[in-house]
This record gives structure tokens, C-alpha cells and sequence, in this order.
């Protein structure tokens, strides 16, 4: 079965996009087919991998015209790594599909042709609970919340506690916490410690893999590489080995091992 991971959080800049970068890459080197999907206007992680989302059709073109998920997909430079694009016109989504017919399930349905074809979906969310979040969370089997560590956030976490609640009892009951994911974590700093521990005291989901602040990990989007390919000794590179080899192991069922 295809594990459907949405990385979520309504904060920007908290390391959602280079997460569904580096961890979908890594989730390649390990042998797993990935399937990465830019629902951010942002288009961060298109361009993040080099690749121009105005070039071809993307979730725009799945979500409101009805273009088939295969036609949407594009190889990256990453083998076992594709994706579906972003690009700004994914900004009017929003609104557009506001009339539509089960609106908050247009990505599910999009993306249901696709099952058993990839071990992972990851659903790059933009910084809002705004509709194409609620579609990532009615579609997903799992999320993922990345938790910057420069930053008391358990205000914001509790929130998305909240709507994390009220997709399960109205659009999505089986959805789990994969886990939260500590980022830019810098175990210089107090503040980094004291987040850290604040967030395993409240939410033991958190993952034993921390992403440390790494300049390495906020160069490679501006080269158009996961950092596999922009320094893949870094200590970036190492987290997230580490974080696809725990997110790995929290699934029981699967066959993928690195
Ligand atoms: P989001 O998608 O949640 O808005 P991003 O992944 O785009 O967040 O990260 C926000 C900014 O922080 C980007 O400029 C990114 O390059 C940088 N960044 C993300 N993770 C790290 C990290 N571990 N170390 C240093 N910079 C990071
Ligand atoms: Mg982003």
C-alpha cells in the first residue's frame, strides 16, 4: 500500500518544503519509488529541484480541470524521485474550488489511480489550513509536522492538534500522526533544547532524529539538488538518512529496507 505522508504545519519557514525534498530523496536512495506533490503556490519544492512549474501541468491542472495524476508527473534528478509541480496559478485553487463538489477530496480522488504505484506520496503543504491543506489531510495516510526549534511552538501546535481532530472525525478518521519532526535544531542554543524538550514532553510522536540548522540544507534548493546531490557526506545528508530510516520503521507492514 502507498503511505501518503502530508507534511503540515500552518507556520512558515518551518522546514516543510526542504523536508519533502530531502526526505523524499532519501527515501529513494533507500530503494523506494517516490512521489512528491507541490500543493504550495510557492512552488518551493518544484524549483527547489530544478524544475519550472509553469513548464507543464501540475496540481493546478489535477485539482480544478481534471487533467490525469500520470500526465502531471515529471521525473527529477533524483532515480525513485518525481513529482507532481506547483505552479502560482495553484495560488486562485483556493478559491476555485470552493463551488465544487466534494471540494475538500479532489486531491484523494486525483491521486487514487496512483495507489500500489509508489511506496510514498509526500504532499508539500503551503502555510495555511486553507482548503489545499484540508485536501492533503483528507488524502493522506499519515502527517508529518515539521516543528522549528527557534521558536516556542507549542501555541501553533496545539491549533493544529485541533484541526488535525476535526479532519479525523469529518473527512478522514483512519489519518495518523507520523510524527513530529524537529527542525534547524541548534544544540548550542538553549532555545533549541528547550523546544526539543518541551515538544517530546507533549508529543512522544516526535521523532528521535533531529534536522540540525546546516547552511548546506538552505544552499541546495538554489541549486536545484536535494542535498544527496549538493554535499551528501553533510551532516544535513545524515539527518535526513536517519529520519527516512525512522520513518521507514514506523510503518510495520513495509517491505522497503535500506
Ligand atoms: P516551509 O516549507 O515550512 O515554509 P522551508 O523548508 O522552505 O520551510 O524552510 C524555510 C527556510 O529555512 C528556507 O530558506 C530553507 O532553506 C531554510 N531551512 C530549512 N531547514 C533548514 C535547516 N535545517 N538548516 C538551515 N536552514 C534551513
Ligand atoms: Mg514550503
Amino acid at each position: 500500500m502507498t503511505r501518503i505522508l502530508a507534511l503540515a504545519n500552518q507556520k512558515g519557514g518551518v522546514g516543510k518544503t526542504t523536508t519533502a525534498i530531502n526526505l523524499g530523496a532519501c527515501l529513494a536512495e533507500r530503494g523506494a519509488r517516490v512521489l512528491l506533490v507541490d500543493i504550495d503556490a510557492q512552488g518551493n519544492a518544484t524549483s527547489g529541484l530544478g524544475l519550472d512549474g509553469t513548464a507543464h501541468a501540475g496540481v493546478y491542472q489535477m485539482l480544478v480541470e481534471d487533467v490525469p495524476a500520470r500526465e502531471c508527473i515529471i521525473p527529477t534528478h533524483q532515480p525513485g524521485l518525481e513529482i507532481i509541480p506547483a505552479s502560482s496559478d495553484l495560488a486562485g485553487a483556493e478559491v476555485e474550488l470552493v463551488p465544487m463538489m466534494a471540494r475538500e477530496y479532489r486531491l484523494k480522488r486525483a491521486l487514487e489511480p496512483l495507489d500500489g504505484a509508489y511506496d510514498f506520496i509526500l504532499l508539500d503543504c503551503p502555510p495555511s489550513l486553507g482548503l489545499l491543506t484540508l485536501n492533503a489531510l483528507a488524502a493522506a495516510t499519515e502527517v508529518l509536522i515539521p516543528v522549528q526549534c527557534e521558536y516556542l511552538a507549542l501555541e501553533g501546535l496545539s491549533h493544529l492538534a485541533q484541526t488535525l481532530d476535526l479532519v479525523r472525525r469529518n473527512l478522514n478518521h483512519g489519518l495518523r500522526i507520523g510524527g513530529l519532526l524537529l527542525t534547524m535544531y541548534d544544540s548550542r542554543t538553549n532555545l533549541s533544547q528547550q523546544v526539543a524538550d518541551e515538544v517530546r514532553k507533549h508529543f512522544p510522536e516526535t521523532f528521535q532524529t533531529a534536522i540540525p540548522r546546516s547552511v548546506r540544507l538552505s544552499e541546495a534548493p538554489s541549486h536545484g539538488v536535494s542535498i544527496l546531490a549538493y554535499d551528501p557526506s553533510s551532516r544535513g545528508a545524515e539527518a535526513y538518512r536517519a529520519l527516512a530510516d525512522e520513518v521507514l520503521a514506523r510503518d510495520p507492514e513495509s517491505s522497503v529496507r535500506g
